[in-house]
């Protein structure tokens, strides 16, 4: 199955893309951790794409397509995946359409709807992994030793881009760039809507029934 996460920052769509890939026994990305991991790792990408992630603004398209296509096309992906955060444009998701297309294309897009304010609040308090990426926040799914991820023990760490001023440019840039992409996947039948201010659990189990719908 090949499954998309489409939402804006601070929806879950990390956390739910985890389960979503464990429960289809299929590969994921994000495309946020690839830049971000170009990035600590100096690649020539990473040089390339460090200020727009400071800012909070979109990779050009170029890059991001050439980068997330070459991860698709790899032989791992071949049963399926789960991907979240790419497609963040229209020529993007054209892309994906046409490198999908032999193959039957996508089969759901899962749109996670949170409001506003409480995507503020949850990008206020969220902590990362810094070695699995797996993400926490400090009131809601704090981990069981401060600092520290339950998963794999590495060390926690705020995204500079989480703090409030490139928050706020962050949902901007998704308002006016990505969340056009709902009528694009809405118009080729594989959209499902989800609520996503639920619990972790209550969210999984809805996405659960709209993989299958
Ligand atoms: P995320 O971890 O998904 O919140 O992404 C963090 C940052 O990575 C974004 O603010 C962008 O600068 C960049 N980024 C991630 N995915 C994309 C994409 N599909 N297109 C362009 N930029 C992206």
């Amino acid at each position: 199955m090949k499954v998309i996460l489409l939402g804006p920052p601070g929806a879950g769509k990390g956390t739910q893309a985890a389960r979503i890939a464990d429960e289809l026994g299929v590969t994921r990305a994000a495309s946020g951790d690839l830049f971000r991991e170009n990035i600590r790792n100096e690649t020539e990408l990473g040089l390339q794409v460090k200020s727009y992630l400071e800012d909070g603004v979109l990779v050009p398209d170029e890059l991001t397509i050439r980068l997330m296509m070459s991860w698709i096309s790899a032989p791992e992906q071949a049963d399926g995946f789960v991907l979240d955060g790419f497609p963040r444009t229209l020529p993007q998701a054209q892309a994906l359409d046409g490198e999908l297309a032999a193959g039957g294309g996508l089969d759901r897009v899962l749109y996670v709807n949170v409001a506003n304010d409480e995507l503020v609040r949850r990008l206020a308090g969220r902590f990362i992994c810094q070695s699995c990426q797996t993400p926490y926040h400090a009131s809601a799914s704090p981990p069981k030793e401060a600092g520290k991820c339950d998963a794999c023990g590495g060390a926690l760490y705020q995204r500079n881009d989480d703090k409030p001023d490139v928050v706020k440019r962050r949902l901007d840039v998704y308002f006016a760039e990505t969340e056009p992409l709902v009528d694009h996947y809405r118009a080729a039948g594989v959209l499902r809507e989800v609520d996503g201010e639920g619990a972790v659990g209550d969210v999984g189990n809805l996405l659960a029934r709209a993989l299958r719908s």
